[in-house]
């Protein structure tokens, strides 16, 4: 049972129809293309977009297996470290983040992290070597024997709980999109997405990251075949940040009012506008293009752009 102090998670299942803001920008009119965003960034600020669907029936299975205690893993900036923390104390969970690079534990934490602590999660750091037995079960039973029992949620939060989550962004106000574009971390939100799709609809997968180990990665999770990936808007890798980057991100909030975060979002809103000049969409295209949320990680960006004498993100 879920206590009645807390809101509880049904609560929300009722409040989870995301709004939309439609973008007008020089570019779509010449290209006779639509750009509609869907704004999941704004359903939980705090458990951004697409980590609050991942969460959402892990949480509910956690509760149902009696299970006190959350288990993760991240990187410093990680949304989905933020989500959890958050999550946990607000539907009485104790959270546990095993944190990527044992550097971190020294000197004053990012704002990623210290969020996370004043949420009421317990950091664990551990060096990068060790990170990559993050799936191992000798690895995950030491981390038992040192916490206790756990319910473990995997890097990014993705599982298969988590791509049923993320099937509940698309539903029938969707339906007359042509296309749906969604950042890739892990690809769960991308199987989600492409399992909910309607049978006209294409979903393009921005991957926020190098590398093409994300195809077998997501046909784990969806049979379909609605999707692609459009990999050449990582910018150099995962967390890269390069000045285009930020540049195109301010230009973007300028002309719309929208923010961007520089992992995911803003990579993709790029390489989406790169296709739209370049005419690989047909006039009369009517894009879906989901904001994520991660609007967290901007201060700890900038604090290290700051560092670097580079232009902030707005
Ligand atoms: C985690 C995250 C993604 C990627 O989600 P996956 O399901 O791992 O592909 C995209 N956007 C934002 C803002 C995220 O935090």
């Amino acid at each position: 049972m879920l206590s009645l102090h807390r809101p509880t998670l049904q609560h929300h299942i009722l409040n989870e129809i995301a709004k939309y803001t439609t973008i007008d920008l020089p570019i779509l009119k010449e290209k006779g293309v639509q750009l509609t965003v869907k704004r999941e960034d704004l359903l939980f600020p705090e458990i951004s977009g697409n980590k609050y669907r991942k969460l959402k029936y892990n949480l509910i299975a956690a509760k149902a297996a009696k299970q006190r205690r959350l288990l993760t893993f991240g990187g410093g900036f990680s949304n989905h470290i933020a989500a959890t923390a958050f999550a946990g104390k607000r539907y009485g969970f104790h959270t546990i983040g095993v944190i990527r690079g044992e550097e971190l534990a020294h000197g004053p934490l990012n704002p990623t992290l210290s969020l996370a602590v004043k949420n009421g999660m317990q950091l664990h750091f551990i060096s990068r070597e060790d990170y990559r037995k993050k799936e191992c079960i000798d690895f995950i039973k030491n981390l038992e024997v040192t916490f206790g029992a756990f319910y473990l949620l995997p890097e990014g939060g993705t599982n298969a709980l988590a791509v049923k989550g993320c099937s509940e962004m698309i539903h029938a106000l969707d339906e007359r999109f042509s296309h749906i574009a969604v950042s890739v971390g892990t690809g769960g939100t991308l199987a989600g997405i492409s399992k909910a799709a309607f049978p006209h609809q294409e979903v393009l997968g921005f991957p926020a990251l190098k590398g093409d180990f994300l195809q077998k990665d997501i046909r784990n999770f969806t049979s379909e075949k609605n999707w692609r990936l459009l990999v050449d808007f990582h910018f150099g890798g995962y967390a890269k940040i390069q000045p285009d980057l930020v540049a195109f991100i301010n230009n973007f909030k300028e002309a719309t009012q929208l923010s961007l975060d520089p992992i995911y979002t803003g990579k993709m809103a790029f390489g989406l506008l790169d296709m739209i000049r370049n005419d690989r969409f047909k006039p009369g295209s009517d894009i879906l293009m989901v904001h994520s949320g991660g609007l967290q990680a901007i201060t700890g960006i900038n604090n290290i752009l700051k560092k670097k004498g580079e232009v902030l993100l707005l």
